[in-house]
């Protein structure tokens, strides 16, 4: 289960790791907190156009609708309204009923809810930052860890179903510092142009911790995927931008993987792993072939 805080978060941190396990058999559902409602139109061909700005919520889930279908995953809404990127100086209060301002206590109940009816193993969300500091991706780590913490306890949320015990909680780690100055450099190194200028420079000054990578999951072969998913949000992303601009065979051999932090876990693991299923496979194969084997007993 992916717990992400806008329609378009899904496709940009994690995609090609969802997609990869699809393949190979595993139910993924992705929970999408807020309807991203407030989302700017990014998409320079899209912007300005009065029926999108005036329908934005249809238009969104719609577009989630079809990334939904390129990932091959489940999707869930939470049905919180999107607090909006707060911006200026000094900050513009958040508006009334927005996702940001929800008490967590209460907004952690349907995310309980959908974690005892779906029964995962590994949730991923974002760090105690937000992974990048807007209201909603910090109130989805919030809220995501109440429900890690509750939803195996029976008297926590007893409207919510039966308990369930998640295994390991993991935060994504897409945009790490190694990875961008990597393709950066790669870039550079064919003397084509980096779309990372910018971003590296706004690094230099920040003061932001790198945060440790335990998990390093190799999906190079779902970054078409992943690309895919991400144009579908149509409004979202230039398909001519930046996001696209190294080309999927550099990408592919500099950092053919999608990283990690495991932040919690209640099966054992060994560091680093390449896995979000380490230490609970082993556990499934133990219990299956003890089932067989009980089977072949009886028989
Ligand atoms: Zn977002």
């Amino acid at each position: 289960m992916a717990v992400h805080a806008h329609p378009d978060d899904e496709s940009s941190k994690g995609a090609a790791t969802m997609a990869k396990y699809v393949a190979e058999g595993v139910d993924v559902m992705v929970v999408t907190c807020t309807g991203g409602e407030r989302g700017s139109i990014l998409n320079p061909k899209l912007q300005g156009d009065p029926w999108i700005e005036e329908n934005i919520h249809e238009v969104r889930a719609k577009e989630m609708a079809a990334a939904r279908e390129i990932l091959g995953v489940r999707q869930a809404w939470l049905g919180f309204v999107d607090s909006g990127l707060p911006e200026g100086d000094p900050l513009p209060p958040l508006p009334e009923g927005c996702f940001a301002l929800q008490e967590v206590e209460a907004a952690a109940e349907p995310l309980v809810k959908l974690i005892r009816e779906f029964r995962p193993h590994v949730i991923t969300t974002y760090d105690e930052n937000g992974g990048y500091p807007h209201p909603d991706h910090i109130m989805t780590h919030k809220v995501t860890m109440r429900a890690w913490e509750t939803a195996a306890d029976p008297d926590a949320y007893p409207e919510a179903g039966e308990p369930w015990q998640p295994l390991k909680l993991y935060y994504n780690h897409g945009f790490t510092r190694a990875r961008i100055l990597a393709l950066h450099e790669a870039m550079l190194a064919r003397g084509a142009e980096s779309p990372y200028v910018e971003w590296i420079a706004r690094w230099e000054k920040s003061e932001r911790e790198e945060r440790p990578i335990s998990t390093r999951v190799p999906c190079g072969d779902y970054f078409e995927v992943r690309d895919r998913a991400l144009i579908a949000h149509a409004t979202q992303i230039d398909p001519e931008g930046p996001w696209f601009r190294i080309p999927l065979e550099i990408q592919r051999e500099v950092w053919p993987t999608e990283d990690y932090e495991l932040a919690h876990a209640l099966v054992d693991t060994s560091l680093p792993e390449d896995d979000l299923f380490a230490g609970i496979r082993e556990g499934a194969d133990i219990a299956a072939s003890a089932t067989s084997a009980t089977s072949a007993t009886s028989a």
